[in-house]
């Protein structure tokens, strides 16, 4: 990681809800050839890019002194985000998300059979100003919300190749797929399959409400003798148990 100064980009990537972003090294922000095209996507973007880059950031009176007078923070987070996003593509940066990674910094994967899977931000796009950051599961290979704390991020500031550039530099980090699968129960039985689907695209849709209405009361009502039965047999159980117990 780059070493810490006294710059806003030393105080932002500090706070609790930017605990998602790494420190851009400011050499590599101040490389025009790695900031190309991004200077047409926010308003007085250098400015604005020589604000951040300042090594001595007021953090009581932000962009309030006079050199600094026409940079506004909207527009600091915004040009930082594209920088970062650039950022973590290459090989320095990948290795400073990696750490982040593997210390657990952007939370788990929700699914219970992902184990507690560590996951990776991303963007739904690469357009800043239209969608929240969003975390990727390389185990179930999906997304999900992140924890509230960092929600708020824009996606832009990783954008959608971030995960996929990350695994492609380190595919040994991939986890393997996961093993297990729920199956959705009714009293202990699998539902069939047909079961599982809204009736507007199961093959049933086809049949007429009356068939469809005595389809499922059949089926309900054949769960619920079969519901019946084990109650009746784990009543048995019991009642020879005690009767067990008397004798002894
Ligand atoms: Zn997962």
């Amino acid at each position: 990681m780059s070493k810490a100064d006294g710059s806003w980009i030393n105080w932002f990537v500090n706070l609790p809800s930017n605990e998602f972003l790494c420190r851009v090294p400011s050499e590599y922000a101040r490389d025009k050839f790695n900031l190309t095209g991004l200077e047409t996507m926010v308003d007085n973007f250098q400015d604005t890019l020589d604000a951040i880059l300042d090594s001595e950031f007021d953090i009581e009176y932000g962009f309030d002194r006079d050199a600094d007078a026409d940079t506004h923070p909207e527009m600091a987070e915004q040009v930082y985000g594209l920088i970062h996003a650039r950022y973590i593509l290459t090989r320095r940066g990948i290795m400073d998300m990696c750490l982040k990674y593997q210390r657990g910094d952007f939370g788990i994967c929700p699914r219970i059979f992902c184990n507690e899977q560590a996951v990776l931000p991303l963007g739904l796009t690469d357009r800043i100003g239209e969608s929240h950051v969003k975390v990727y599961c390389p185990r179930c290979q999906d997304i999900y919300q992140p924890n509230e704390r960092c929600a708020l991020l824009d996606g832009a500031m990783f954008g959608c190749s971030f995960p996929h550039m990350f695994f492609m530099q380190l595919p040994h980090l991939l986890p393997q797929p996961p093993s297990e699968k729920y199956i959705p129960r009714i009293y202990g039985f699998k539902l069939h399959e047909l079961a599982l689907l809204p009736p507007s695209s199961s093959p049933s849709a086809l049949k007429s409400k009356e068939e469809l209405e005595l389809d499922d009361f059949e089926q309900f009502d054949e769960l619920q003798q079969i519901e019946e039965a084990r109650v009746l047999e784990d009543i048995n159980w019991s009642n020879k148990k005690r009767y067990n117990f008397t004798i002894d």
